[in-house]
């Protein structure tokens, strides 16, 4: 028997499905994979039980659990993104905001932060790029491919 390499397969590939497949296609894979994979199918199929593909229903059922509900989709595709920019970049450091210079932009009255990169370069971050939702932003080298992670808080708007 071959040997299969060990790999961490993401939601859409357990259901065979891309990444931006619309929530029917998405409900079609994964009937279609439970047909093709239920352990008791399987079993009356062959007599016998299959771990591989018991192993492989169980991947197909959490990937269900998570990308049949929207929200809980979306929040998965962030963290896809967030997985796949830190493989490709490479974080040089941890820079908190305060120690950014701002550069006042009077035009839209906020601040453009920036941060000396060792190529020369710097990187910039617009204060408009801050969420209330994250403590942290990754910003590239407008130059090379080095990036820094940005920690800071959005002060919540006060209503003054
Ligand atoms: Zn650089």
């Amino acid at each position: 028997m071959a040997g299969t390499a060990h790999r961490t397969m993401n939601h859409y590939e357990a259901l065979d499905v891309a990444s931006d497949a619309s929530q029917e296609s998405i409900r079609t894979a994964y009937r279609a994979a439970v047909l093709r994979l239920h352990p008791d199918k399987v079993a009356s199929q062959t007599g016998q039980k299959d771990w591989q593909r018991t192993a492989e229903f169980l991947r197909v059922q959490q990937a269900w659990e998570v990308l049949k509900d929207t929200h809980r989709r979306a929040a998965y595709n962030q963290l896809l993104v967030a997985q796949a920019l830190q493989k490709e970049l490479a974080v040089s450091a941890e820079v908190d905001l305060d120690d950014m210079l701002c550069h006042d932009n009077p035009i839209v009255a906020l601040c453009t932060f920036t941060y000396p990169c060792r190529c020369g370069s710097s990187f910039t971050l617009s204060e408009a790029d801050l969420s209330e939702d994250s403590d942290s932003a990754l910003v590239q080298c407008q130059n090379c491919s080095l990036a820094i992670r940005v920690l800071y808080t959005v002060q919540p708007a006060s209503s003054a």
